[in-house]
């Protein structure tokens, strides 16, 4: 049916060319293409011999005139980004040029400061409408899945949403004290960054990880759940008819808070060099050179992640609640594309959003969030390629 070309060679982009490939009637050739080609090159290696052509490249993906002469020697249908969400403008740009679909799993950031903010793409509107092509944003878990559940109640279940909580839990455990999924200073700035929700037209915010519940949720069990601001209340305040309240929830183990701080307070997390017996070095760095390997979590990773979301609102004039919700499990993930949960989580939305816009599902001009289109083949998706959801019809809300 088409061709994809994949940027990125990291944890995501390895499900995605796994995932693609089982869909060789759809992808029927991919090229991935990242800064790092000898990554890409051992991608194709795992997975050459299968009906997917694949084919790999080098690309700075910051530069548009190396992505338009990619773009053209190859001649995709769509290109999935899933470098790193800096390089979302500079492919958008390309795709422009050659009038080629685009889709994502993260918003645009400067590299200064992290703002999760979509005015950067949303302000491409105008311009993929008048070139005559798709742009797909945020098609991985949360954001991705968590528009799509929401785009399904508001079809299926509700006249109005009222409320939505999304609960991300990850009760993996890598059997290690204290170790990081990315880089640490990731991780400590969502831990210190203030928590901020939507209610009633505008943001409020709260200081970091002021607001703390505990969730019982289906297959994990109760687990401490931490308000934190996360790029989909954006997309989701303006899309969602009728909603007043937006939160988001992430679990956080005491354990891995404390060693956290602890970090942070001893100066361990710091990005400006010191002095150290005559050399030079940056704390950050050295301290992830003592924690393990991010990368080599996966085989050691065991338990289970559940994303969901609760739903408050009206039918027929009676009050009404829903649930949906994706169990996913480390092991089985590492056992079928060899990464653990957390990009397979990412990389199986990020397909099967190509894949709607490939077999033109979803394909309209424009710069969409992945809410504004029919959730119904997407929800159908997810149960056959590897993130099946449940329902529950009367949950435990969230006070
Ligand atoms: P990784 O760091 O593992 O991989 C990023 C890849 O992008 C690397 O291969 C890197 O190359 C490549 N890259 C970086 N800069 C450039 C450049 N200038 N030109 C070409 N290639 C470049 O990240 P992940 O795979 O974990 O994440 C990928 C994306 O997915 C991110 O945008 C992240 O925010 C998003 N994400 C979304 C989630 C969701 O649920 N929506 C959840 C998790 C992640 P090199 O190998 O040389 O470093």
């Amino acid at each position: 049916m088409g061709k994809a070309l994949i940027i990125g060679a990291g944890g995501v982009a390895s499900v995605v060319v796994h995932k693609c490939c089982q869909v060789p009637d759809v992808f029927e050739e991919i090229c991935i293409a990242s800064r790092t080609k000898s990554k890409c090159d051992a991608l194709k290696e795992k997975l050459d011999g299968g009906r997917t052509k694949i084919q790999t490249a080098q690309v700075d993906a910051d530069n548009v005139a190396e992505l338009v002469a990619l773009i053209n020697e190859f001649k995709p249908d769509i290109v999935i980004n899933v470098a790193l969400p800096y390089q979302d403008l500079t492919i958008m740009d390309a795709c422009l040029e050659t009038r080629v679909d685009y889709m994502d799993t993260a918003n645009y950031e400067p590299l200064d400061t992290a703002k999760f903010e979509y005015k950067w793409q949303w302000a491409y509107k105008e311009k993929f409408e008048e070139a005559g092509i798709t742009a797909l944003l945020g098609s991985g878990f949360d954001p991705g899945v968590t528009g799509v559940f929401s785009a399904y109640a508001l079809k299926h279940y509700f006249d109005e949403i009222h409320s939505i909580d999304i609960v991300d839990a990850n009760a993996g455990d890598h059997g290690y004290p204290f170790a990081t999924n990315f880089n640490p200073e990731i991780n400590i700035r969502e831990i210190t960054a203030n928590g901020r929700y939507w209610e009633n037209g505008e943001f409020v915010e709260t200081q970091p990880l002021e607001m703390k519940r505990v969730y019982d949720l289906p297959e994990i069990g109760p687990k401490d759940v931490y308000l934190l601001y996360h790029e989909e209340l954006e997309s989701l305040a303006k899309n969602i008819t009728g909603i007043k309240k937006i939160r988001f929830w992430m679990t956080f183990s005491e354990k891995y808070l404390t060693h956290l701080r602890v970090l942070e307070n001893v100066g361990m997390t710091s990005i400006e060099p010191i002095d150290f017996e005559g050399q030079q070095i940056v704390p950050l760095q050295f301290l992830k050179a003592v924690l393990p390997d991010p990368a080599s979590l996966g085989p050691r990773t065991k338990g289970k992640t559940n994303i969901g979301c609760i739903y408050q609102g009206i039918k027929d004039g009676e009050p009404k609640t829903y649930y949906v919700y994706n169990v996913c499990d480390h092991q089985e993930c590492y056992r079928e594309v060899g990464s653990q949960a957390i990009s397979y989580t990412t990389g199986v939305p990020a397909m099967i959003g190509a894949m709607m816009i490939l077999t033109g599902k979803w394909k309209k001009p424009g710069v969409f969030n992945i809410e504004e289109f029919d959730p119904d083949p997407f929800m159908e998706a997810l149960n056959k390629h590897g993130l099946p959801w449940h329902e529950d019809f009367n949950p435990t809300l969230i006070d």
